[in-house]
């Protein structure tokens, strides 16, 4: 097919939009692609509508590839299934919802496991139906605290979500097997730079989980990757090695000092060195200190209180509230406030230890470096006080080891194969056992072969398709423009007359005819008006992976083949259709 840029519905800009902060936003509005409608909300031009679909089809492909059937659901929905789930009301404000006529709440789907766990229960009711893989390629709603990076994080955007359902457990571990080679079929097409990352599952509940996420600086996620194997996580998914147990026996008694000058880490150091206080025989530095945190923990039972607990951690890491609230989920989380510490007179801000908290009956939970036998120099409970030498499981006991701490570049990876990197990167996908939480909450029964009632195991499985673009631009692109893979260039070849002679028009006009006869996809820039620059420069930005260029040396019979980002070759006219051929056939 041909396309005229003289009649295309384009419009490219030379300056970056003002709300727009990276790369890929920049440019797929510079270059005509997509457009703003609201925060958030964006309208697809032709260009960008020419490689979504591209993307959207590449996915089905895959997806039917692994028996998925595709179906499609509203995005505009009923109150009710999602008050079954309590999903009207867990989701907060990102939920759009809204009343119809008749006063009747109504809501804009931001993802659809209700929907299709009720189709289940209304169209099947005999194992011999299942296994069953749904799926959809349907636009969902968000309303995102913080939109960002246009298409990147709308507030309306595109998703491939899928849903496995399964008599058993085994039945759940292969369609999730399944899902994750089709994403990593879809990502390696689209030549994409990404990591497997173990999640934590989140507010969904649920067992294994994994999020497939493209490396980019301007990512929202920081994950981990190991430098000796292939393992990556996100950091609230990481699993601290717990180094051996230590013996008890033949430790020293713990020992109280009057510590007038250290109320912090750094200062707790130096007095140690100032006062020849040894750990193990060297040095003392703020890993053998210890943080104790007072936090205060509320389960998730509406009429739960909130209960006081210490988290011990070592005194070179931070506290990491992100890992430390997906590692209590669905329990939440608040630092202990003046007035907590006002109320329980036995923590000394400042010099709490773990003393006091096991005598006050307070739960203690430890980062896993804390193990028995450990010793620690920490708060004595005491303005000004520290002790040194306090070991886990005889001076204080933890009641549960917790992911709490930061994770650092350099710690050592969780499968001891060398050390963890700290990097960022964009979710693309994520594929997780969900269980039985909606179908039991649906109420889904079905009979076994023995002709009693089961619920069958769900899985649930997303890719962003419209993030899944901006990704690409994010990754491919440089100063210039866009780069884009052959497989979702919105056209394979941009020809360009950069000549104002006629012969030239006319050839050019003559060698699209001649692609497209060969069945390959032509952004034919024949305005007539333009400038040889200006054309160079749109297709540039455009980015279709290969510009034949008929120029100056065109008297000469030679046109001139640009690979974008690539080489330019010298091609005679004669070859030119089969050189092209070749290259977009790969
Ligand atoms: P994020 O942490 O980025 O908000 P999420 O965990 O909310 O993502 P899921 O609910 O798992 O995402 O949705 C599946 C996929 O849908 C994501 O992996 C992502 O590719 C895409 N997606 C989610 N939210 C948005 C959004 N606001 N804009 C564009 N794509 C999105
Ligand atoms: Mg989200």
């Amino acid at each position: 097919m041909i396309t005229r840029l003289s009649q295309l519905f384009l419009r490219t800009l030379r300056e970056d939009p003002a709300d727009a902060e990276v790369p890929s936003h920049k440019l797929l509005v510079r270059a005509g692609y997509v457009r703003r409608a609201a925060p958030g909300v964006y309208t697809w031009l032709p260009l960008g509508l020419r490689t979504l679909r591209k993307i959207e089809e590449i996915v089905r492909e895959e997806m039917n590839a692994i028996g998925g059937q595709e179906m499609l659901f509203p995005a505009l929905l009923p109150r009710e299934p999602y008050e079954t789930s309590n999903r009207w009301t867990e989701y907060g404000n990102n939920l759009f919802r809204l009343k119809d006529r008749r006063g009747t709440d109504m809501l804009l789907g931001p993802t659809h496991e209700e929907m299709f766990a009720s189709a289940v229960k209304d169209m099947y009711s005999s194992y011999k139906d299942f296994p069953v893989t749904l799926y959809q390629i349907q636009t969902k709603y968000r309303d995102e605290e913080r939109p960002r990076a246009g298409v990147l994080r709308g507030r309306e955007f595109i998703m491939k979500d899928s849903y496995s359902f399964d008599m058993t457990d085994a039945g759940l571990d292969e369609a999730y097997a399944r899902h994750r080679r089709a994403y990593q079929n879809i990502f390696n097409r689209l030549e994409i730079d990404y990591a497997i990352c173990k999640a934590t599952s989140g507010a969904m509940g649920g067992s294994a989980s994994e999020e497939f996420l493209a490396v980019s600086e301007v990512g929202e996620d920081t994950f981990v990757r190991a430098t000796n194997s292939d393992y990556a996580a996100n950091v609230e998914a990481v699993i601290t090695p717990a180094p051996a147990e230590v013996p008890i026996e033949g430790q020293p008694a713990a020992v109280e000092y009057q510590t007038p000058d250290a109320p912090t880490i750094d200062s707790l150091v130096d007095w140690a060195h100032a006062e020849n206080i040894e750990v193990a025989g060297r040095a003392v530095t703020g890993a053998d200190t210890l943080k104790c945190m007072v936090v205060k923990i509320r389960d998730a039972r509406p009429d739960a209180e909130w209960e006081l607990a210490g988290v011990l951690l070592p005194g070179d890491r931070a506290l990491d509230e992100k890992r430390l609230e997906a590692a209590l989920e669905p329990a939440e989380f608040e630092l202990a406030s003046e007035e907590d510490f006002a109320k329980n007179r036995f923590l000394a801000k400042g010099y709490v230890g773990p003393r006091s908290l096991n005598a006050n009956g307070v739960t203690v939970y430890a980062d896993p470096r804390v193990v028995k036998g450990s010793s620690w120099i920490t708060g004595a409970d005491a303005p000004n006080r520290h002790v040194v030498g306090l070991v886990a499981g005889r001076d204080f006991e933890v009641d549960h080891y917790i992911e709490a701490a930061e994770v650092k570049e350099g710690d050592r990876a969780p499968d001891g194969e060398g050390t963890l990197t700290l990097e960022r990167g964009i979710e693309l996908g994520h594929i997780f056992q969900l269980g039985r939480k909606y179908t039991e909450a649906f109420d889904v029964q079905i009979l076994d072969e023995n002709g009693k009632r089961a619920t069958p195991t769900m899985g649930s499985y997303g890719i962003g398709i419209t993030r899944m673009l901006a990704v690409l631009a994010e990754q491919r692109h440089d100063d210039k423009g866009l780069r884009w893979p052959v497989e979702i260039a919105p056209y394979q070849v941009h020809v360009a007359v950069a000549n104002k002679d006629a012969a030239a028009l006319e050839a050019g006009a003559k060698l699209v005819e001649e692609l497209d006869a060969a069945g390959l996809e032509v952004l034919f820039d024949d305005r007539a008006k333009v400038s040889p620059g200006v054309k160079f420069k749109d297709a540039e930005l455009l980015g279709m992976p290969f510009v034949a260029i008929l120029g100056r040396a065109f008297a000469d019979g030679i046109i001139e083949l640009r690979i974008r980002g690539g080489e330019t070759l010298e091609v005679p006219a004669s070859e030119i259709v089969s050189r092209l051929l070749e290259l977009v056939r790969g």
